[in-house]
């Protein structure tokens, strides 16, 4: 087995933190992301705490352990290590995780209604309607465990009155759901103006796993 390359998954990771502003899924210094070292037993990388990620470079990205201590790095890691904690505990399956605050995922927050399957690779990617979890404070252990229980298995999950959390095998895949259910929230609420009967899609019924 090739050995992990750190410096390049901290490239990687700002490179979707950028992409994650030109998309318009974040503003300011809000989201984060995580991953996972793999052949470690309990390290992660995570974006720093409150820096712009057009002022980032690929050292400011911290390695911590499960307990989100600090364990390399010039800064403190995201005030929401916590809750990237609680879902590598519970989901083995999981790699990588990105949280964003995208506007359209957010209506669906506020208004406290599923985002629901309108766009067949915002199912396959989700696993199945967006749940939204209601409002807490992000910065604590009980936030991740609550959140861990409203997403279950499915990858993607709405922080009511605050933002979208994705999750994936790789980075690649759960930056690709954020994008993927950000479209979706934004096509259901079009369709929603016009009808209270859009036609939505149901994961299991689809017999399939792969996006198209
Ligand atoms: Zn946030």
């Amino acid at each position: 087995m090739t050995s992990f390359d750190l410096a390049a998954a901290k490239r990687d990771i700002l490179d979707y933190c950028l992409r994650s502003m030109e998309y318009g899924l974040n503003f300011n210094t809000q989201g984060n992301i995580s991953v996972r070292i793999p052949g470690e037993d309990d390290r992660f990388l995570i974006t720093p705490t409150d820096l712009e990620y057009d002022k980032m470079t690929p050292e400011d990205i911290v390695v911590v352990d499960s307990e989100s201590r600090l364990i390399e790095g010039p800064h403190e890691p995201s005030s929401e290590v916590t809750v990237h904690m609680a879902i590598y505990r519970r989901r083995p399956d999981v790699n990588a995780i990105v949280h964003t605050e995208p506007i359209y995922s957010n209506v669906w927050g506020v208004i406290g209604e599923p985002i629901t399957g309108t766009l067949v690779n915002m199912v396959i990617y989700s696993k199945g309607d967006v749940p939204i979890m209601p409002f807490e404070l992000s910065n604590n252990t009980a936030f991740g465990d609550h959140m861990c229980d409203t997403m279950g298995d499915l990858n993607a999950v709405v922080w009511a009155n605050h933002g979208l959390l994705t999750v994936g095998e790789n980075l690649r895949d759960a930056f690709k759901t954020s994008v993927a259910v950000e479209s979706a929230a934004k096509v259901l609420l079009h369709a929603r103006a016009v009808t209270d009967k859009p036609i939505v899609l149901e994961y299991d019924k689809l017999g399939i796993t792969s996006a198209l």
